[in-house]
């Protein structure tokens, strides 16, 4: 495969999200014949908000929280994008992470744009009544610039359910009417859909049953190891195993346990039902972090953090196959010399993509007041997922591209020519 000429050979600093969409917009443009105007429009967002949340304690004392809400691109649709609650949230994070919405939601194909907020506080330093009243505050700060056609916040890292769940009881109780529409990722008693939580490992998982057809394999001679065993990975792994492969290896934070003969991964528990106890399960061999990545196994599939292959390690990857379950596992320099090796890195914006898809189907039952079963959101999810690996496939196919780059042409694709047809106002 003919790739992008390695441009970076060691990791200067690890990338930032911001650093990450901007780079891959200028890489996607080289590759596709597009106004230079519409790729400077998209270089910048629409409108960065940023509010203070103050918050009254459980002891009365009050402290004042940095909230915002970075709203990039709105050409297709509603701004769409997670709400994280972490001590590191700035505005440039939120940037870049709305950037890369944007072009996570076009290669879906949804009429959604790219946005991304959150409020800089340690969700572990409040108790769930504090996180309540910050969650309604900090709705009611965003009111006028999010809605339901407007910017479709979900959950992200430190949020949950019942994160969202909060914001749309006040959001509703200010607009006078229940607007179920305004989030997604919420419980279902409320118009949450089913199958949203484990949408973004079925996809992962769906995306690695395609790459390993697409390379004339069959998945019950595939061998697989997942770092991370959260809800992507653990999603992804027992998807895949129940389909035939052969999981060797899972891992936590804390390590991973392996078997070449393949693990039972149903009976590991995920994080969500037993924190951090993959290590306390029977298995041959327990193993590290690092060396789970190396391991020579037909796919990788990285679902924990970011920037975990890096140009440390990239040479050592073993994996015919990277399927990115997590968000930016890869560093640009690590994804040039995977390219040099032939190693075909399956981007996150698609692999990982499910999440954002079934919060789609969660919008439009919210919008048409119909709950779908859990049979309809996976086929639709299926359909949306072969739909979007066929549209990259042909890209790979027709330019010559990594499978990163043909992704992100298909997304700016569809951007850039939203943009051309309704042309630049006023
Ligand atoms: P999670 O919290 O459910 O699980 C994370 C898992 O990774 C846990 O098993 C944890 O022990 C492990 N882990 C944490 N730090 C680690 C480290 N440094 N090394 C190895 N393992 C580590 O998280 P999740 O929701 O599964 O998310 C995982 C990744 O997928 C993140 O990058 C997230 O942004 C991305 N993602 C999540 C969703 C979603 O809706 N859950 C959607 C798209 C992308």
């Amino acid at each position: 495969m003919t790739t992008t000429p390695p441009t970076h050979e060691t990791d200067d600093e690890l990338d930032s999200a911001l650093v990450t969409a901007r780079r891959q917009l200028e890489r996607a443009a080289a590759h596709i014949d597009v106004d230079p105007g519409v790729i400077e429009r998209l270089k910048h967002p629409t409108k960065v908000q940023q509010v203070s949340v103050p918050l009254e304690r459980d002891d009365g004392s009050v402290e004042v929280y940095t909230g915002y809400r970075a709203q990039h691109d709105d050409v297709r649709g509603p701004y769409k994008g997670g709400l994280r609650y972490h001590p590191e949230v700035t505005a440039e994070e939120c940037t870049g992470l709305s950037m890369w919405m944007t072009w996570k939601c076009a290669v879906m194909d949804l009429p959604f744009g790219g946005g991304k907020g959150g409020v800089a506080v340690d969700p572990k330093s409040l108790s769930s009544d504090e996180t309540e009243r910050l969650t309604r505050r900090f709705a009611e700060e965003l009111r006028d610039v999010v809605g339901p056609t407007k910017d479709v916040p979900a959950p992200d890292m430190g949020t949950d359910a019942q994160t969202m769940a909060w914001f749309m009881d006040a959001y509703s109780m200010q607009q006078g009417e229940t607007v179920p529409g305004i989030v997604t990722g919420k419980p279902p008693v409320i118009g949450g859909s089913y199958g949203r939580e484990e949408a973004p490992g079925r996809s992962t998982a769906i995306v690695t049953r395609e790459a390993v057809d697409y390379n004339g394999r069959d998945l019950s001679d595939t061998t697989v190891a997942v770092q991370g065993f959260g809800s992507v990975g653990a999603n992804a792994a027992r998807l895949l195993e129940d389909w035939g492969a052969t999981i060797v290896a899972v891992s936590d934070v804390n390590g991973a346990i392996y078997d070449p003969d393949g693990l039972s991964t149903h009976d590991v528990p995920t994080h969500e039902e037993e924190p951090e106890a993959v290590l306390e399960q029977d298995a041959p061999e327990t193993i590290t972090n690092e060396d789970v990545l190396e391991l020579d196994v037909d796919v990788l599939i990285p679902a924990a953090v970011g920037n975990v292959i890096t140009a440390d390690n990239a040479d050592a990857i073993a994996a015919d196959i990277v399927v990115e379950g997590a968000n930016g596992p890869t560093t640009f320099a690590a994804d040039s010399i995977l390219a040099e090796r032939d190693v075909q890195v399956i981007p996150d914006i698609l692999a990982n993509a499910g999440g954002v898809t079934v919060s789609y189907f969660e919008w439009l039952q919210d919008i048409n007041r119909r709950q779908w079963s859990l049979e309809r959101v996976n086929a639709e999810l299926e359909e949306h997922m072969l739909e979007a690996w066929n549209d990259v496939r042909s890209e790979v196919e027709a330019k010559d591209l990594t499978w990163r780059d043909a992704a992100y042409v298909v997304a700016l694709s569809r951007i850039a020519e939203a943009k051309a047809t309704r042309g630049l106002w006023p």
